[in-house]
């Protein structure tokens, strides 16, 4: 199965991705986890994403794509993958429609986060994660059980992203309704789109969004 997750920063789509991940047993492609292992690594690519990504500013598309599809030539990804973040632009989607023609490959669905702008600042600004094994938490909406540990491996490091405050927040939406919100149209015209009330609790957004993958 071959996902797209499209919605603003703050939707949910890393934490909806980590549960198809678990049920389908598919990899989550996610290009912002990419471009900061890019940056943690020092890589070339990763200190040019760098300035921008703290700005809440797009990376250029010619980068993105060039690090997915090398992403999905890897074995892990023959039974199909999830992209979280990706496409953002329609430069990208029409790049991604190009990459899996040549490859071969079939788009099953895109599955669209609904989420009102004002619980996406509230989401974003109190999210981290386990520096660990990468499980995320919210200060609000999903708490450890203990503050000083994280439940799922007991590491007490936990990490906030830099780009995960109210002014870079700002930025991001902004690019979000510029450059990536077209691409509702573009894959409702093509018949791939599926819409996801992405307002409830985690638990019932990852119901309906197993209920849309059912029925593929
Ligand atoms: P995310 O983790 O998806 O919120 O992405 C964090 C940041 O990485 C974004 O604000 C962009 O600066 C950059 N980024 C991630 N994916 C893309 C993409 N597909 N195109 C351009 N920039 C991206």
């Amino acid at each position: 199965m071959r996902l797209i997750l499209l919605g603003p920063p703050g939707a949910g789509k890393g934490t909806q991705a980590k549960f198809i991940v678990d049920r389908h047993a598919i990899p989550q492609l996610s290009t912002g986890d990419m471009l900061r292992a890019a940056i943690a690594a020092e890589t070339k690519i990763g200190l040019r994403a760098k300035k921008l990504m703290d700005a809440g500013k797009l990376v250029s598309d010619d980068v993105v794509i060039g690090i997915v599809s090398e992403r999905i030539d890897q074995e892990d990804c023959s039974k199909g993958f999830i992209l979280d973040g990706f496409p953002r632009t329609l430069q990208q989607a029409d790049a991604l429609g190009d990459m899996f023609e040549e490859k071969g490959l079939k788009l099953d669905c895109v599955v669209e986060l609904q989420v009102d702008d004002d619980a996406l600042v509230e989401r974003i600004a109190g999210r981290f994660t386990c520096s660990n094994c990468g499980e995320g938490y919210h200060d609000k909406f999903k708490a450890p059980k203990n503050p000083e540990s994280c439940d799922r491996c007991g590491s007490s490091e936990f990490t906030r992203r830099a780009d995960d405050n109210e002014e870079t927040m700002r930025t991001r939406l902004r690019a979000y309704y510029k450059e990536t919100a077209p691409l509702v149209g573009y894959y409702y015209a093509k018949g791939q789109l599926k819409g996801v009330d992405g307002m409830g609790s985690i638990s019932k957004i990852s119901a309906d969004v197993e209920d849309v993958l059912r029925k593929l």
